[in-house]
């Protein structure tokens, strides 16, 4: 075996659309307690990942929707995985998001993620033509 993926969660199922087809739709309940990732857990999750003796590691970040937890949080991965990376092997993210707040925000976080050797895979997922939250449907916010 020589990948190890890791997929991650960091914002929990929260949302900044509400789709109709969404897994996680009436199910806010049982995550209620759920709450972002915090900074401690965050180094405490790469540097434990990185440690394990594999020549390829993935983070793949999904949600929910990853890109509410912010452009800082992503910096901070990447430097993160700068640190506790051991030469020669190879960190890879991915991203798994529905592309409504990907801005210029989001090309500074390809161009951070590049330039640390790693390679950002942009997936969108939100599916409706117009780009914005189905009709007579709110918003989930990140608090
Ligand atoms: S974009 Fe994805 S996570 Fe967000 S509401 Fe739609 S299906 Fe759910």
């Amino acid at each position: 075996m020589d990948n190890f993926s890791l997929l991650v969660k960091p914002a929990s199922f929260k949302c900044n659309l509400r789709c109709e087809y969404c897994f996680y739709l009436g199910k806010e309940e049982l995550f209620r307690s759920a709450k972002p990732m915090t900074a401690e857990i965050l180094e405490r999750m790469v540097s434990s990942f990185l440690a394990v003796e594999m020549p390829n590691h993935s983070f793949g970040w999904q949600g929910g929707e990853p890109t509410l937890m912010g452009l800082d949080f992503f910096k901070k991965v990447t430097m993160l995985q700068e640190k506790y990376g051991r030469g020669g092997i190879l960190v890879s993210n991915g991203l798994q998001t529905n592309g409504t707040l990907l801005d210029n925000g989001a090309r500074i976080l390809q161009n951070t993620i590049s330039s640390w050797g790693s390679a950002l895979m942009v997936r969108p997922r939100y599916t409706t033509a117009t780009g914005s939250p189905p009709e007579g449907r709110g918003a989930m916010n990140l608090s």
